[in-house]
């Protein structure tokens, strides 16, 4: 073993944060997006380390030099990347079957969504397995693996079943949900004594974290706790769990650095030129039933109806990032949102004011930047979210404070939020086009009053402190064991990321 690579710490998550993409014949790599790439990248790219997951594409589909092309990749971004091949079926019934039609709509307390098929449960097991055995093959003894998300709540009982016995940690970056949810999994007990298997478990609010501990007193009575605060520590067949809360976050001086680029100010100049004298409110969402988007459309809708005085003054940018375009119910809420603008706009445009304007693609890092720079409002209104980095974004983007954060009581950035945004029910319509009424004519010096509270409390909690709080709490644990964890350590002094070419 050498010395070099003891140190380095062990990403693993469902994706890369690249994917493959061939255009005009040619594979390349392009960067993935989502919140966990924009938040890990930066921590990675400072400290090196290795990052492994399945690269977006199925390995039938792959190309010959896949390896190659990664190499290349990791050296431009200053960390080596591994990746887990999953075929065709198993990203059916793995990602699209347990992942996302199983985890994802329960623990966001949709039960309804959710299709418990046993086959699904079979893939997940079976790919954990896959997950573990590739980081297996990488680990040195005295690593430090973090794993990342619902994907993955198997991998550490798989890793230890393959004899490693080093450092493992799990962040869960979607909600936990409350007992009677987790209840009606039909595999409830294994995914519990999976998530056991880690060092320590990391959620993103307290809420999460109190929800999981109710399970686990529930289901498991025989685990002991201890300590208050942040971290707690149960003991389990005589080894310690530490569970605590880490809300994440975003690289705050990047955000700030980038609002005054030249190229940021191009977009935000075109977007005032072409929308002079208008509120704008801005709304930036993946395509998911989660995310909100027709209950925040119908609030807008009905603060158009109660509020005349908003007409032609007021105009709605509502961005909708493609995902899962090829699952029947994401195609089904695009058709519903797309109805539900072509409603309003029906309803409430005159000559030179369309109160909609609905954009359906990613947009480029300038192009976001510039949008929220342009927003005097964010609407920010999941019906339930892990955290919303977009809430971050737009707040630190708002380099002149003078922008308003509506912002979901069930987005888990609430429990940070909370005192500067206008916080809301989204299922509450009225209370919703409210919120939106009185933030339209929120006075400047209250506006500019709350964005400095949540930029200052955002500056505090930035991706750095994340990443320090989750090692620290590590660490506390047993430093002796685990000195390579001092390596990190502190993140939040380091000056300025270094910039990768992807
Ligand atoms: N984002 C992006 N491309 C876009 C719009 C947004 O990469 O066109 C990023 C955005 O900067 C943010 C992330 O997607 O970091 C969304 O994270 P969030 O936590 O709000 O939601 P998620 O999509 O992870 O559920």
């Amino acid at each position: 073993m050498t010395g070099k690579k003891a140190q380095r710490l062990l990403i693993v998550s469902n994706r890369l944060p690249l994917r493959l993409v061939r255009k005009e014949g040619q594979w390349q790599l392009e960067r993935g997006s989502g919140g966990l790439v924009t938040a890990l990248a930066p921590v990675l790219r400072n400290r090196g380390g290795v990052w492994t997951g399945w690269p977006g594409v199925a390995a039938e589909d792959c190309p010959e030099n896949l390896l190659e092309l990664l190499n290349q990749a990791g050296q431009n971004l200053g960390y080596q990347i591994v990746p887990v091949a999953l075929s065709r079926r198993e990203q059916r019934l793995f990602y699209d079957g347990f992942s996302n039609e199983v985890i994802w709509p329960l623990f966001h307390e949709f039960p309804t969504l959710a299709r418990f098929k046993p086959a699904y449960w079979v893939a997940y097991q079976q790919v954990n397995r896959k997950y573990a055995e590739t980081v297996a093959a990488q680990s040195e003894p005295t690593q430090f693996i973090w794993v990342h998300d619902y994907h993955l709540m198997l991998v550490a009982e798989e890793l230890r079943a393959l004899g490693v016995n080093t450092y493992l940690a799990f962040f869960l970056h979607i909600p936990f949900p409350p007992l009677d949810m987790f209840l009606k999994i039909p595999w409830r007990l294994e995914i519990l004594r999976g998530l056991l298997a880690f060092d320590l478990l990391g959620f993103q609010t307290a809420r999460d974290r109190r929800n999981f501990l109710e399970c686990l007193r529930a289901l498991m009575p025989n685990v002991k706790w201890r300590g208050r605060g942040r971290v707690v520590v149960g003991r389990i067949n005589g080894r310690e769990v530490r569970i605590g809360d880490f809300p994440i976050s975003i690289d705050y001086r990047s955000f700030v650095r980038r609002a005054n680029s030249p190229e940021v100010l191009a977009v935000l100049a075109t977007i005032r030129h072409r929308l002079p004298d208008r509120k704008i409110l801005l709304g930036v969402d993946r395509l998911d039933y989660t995310k909100g988007i027709p209950h925040r459309l119908e609030a807008f809708r009905q603060a158009l109806r109660t509020h005349a005085d908003l007409h032609q003054k007021v105009t709605l940018v509502q961005i909708v990032v493609p995902s899962r375009t090829e699952v029947r119910q994401y195609r089904r809420l695009r058709a519903e949102i797309e109805r539900l603008v072509g409603a309003i706009n029906g309803e409430f445009t005159r000559p030179g004011w369309v109160p909609i304007h609905y954009v359906f693609r990613s947009l480029s890092p300038e192009e976001l930047l510039g949008f929220y720079r342009a927003a005097d409002i964010a609407l920010v209104t999941p019906l339930k979210d892990g955290m919303n980095l977009i809430a971050k974004e737009f707040c630190v983007t708002n380099v002149d404070n003078n922008g308003v954060l509506i912002l979901s009581e069930f987005a888990g950035a609430a429990s940070q939020l909370q005192n500067g945004a206008i916080l809301v029910n989204p299922f509450h319509i009225q209370e919703v086009a409210a919120a939106i009424y009185q933030a339209c004519t929120m006075a400047i010096t209250e506006r500019k009053r709350h964005m400095k509270r949540l930029r200052q409390i955002i500056r505090k909690q930035d991706i750095y402190w994340w990443v320090d709080s989750f090692l620290r709490s590590a660490i506390a644990k047993d430093l002796s064991e685990f000195p390579q964890l001092e390596e990190y350590l502190p993140l939040s002094a380091n000056p300025e990321p270094v910039r990768s070419s992807l």
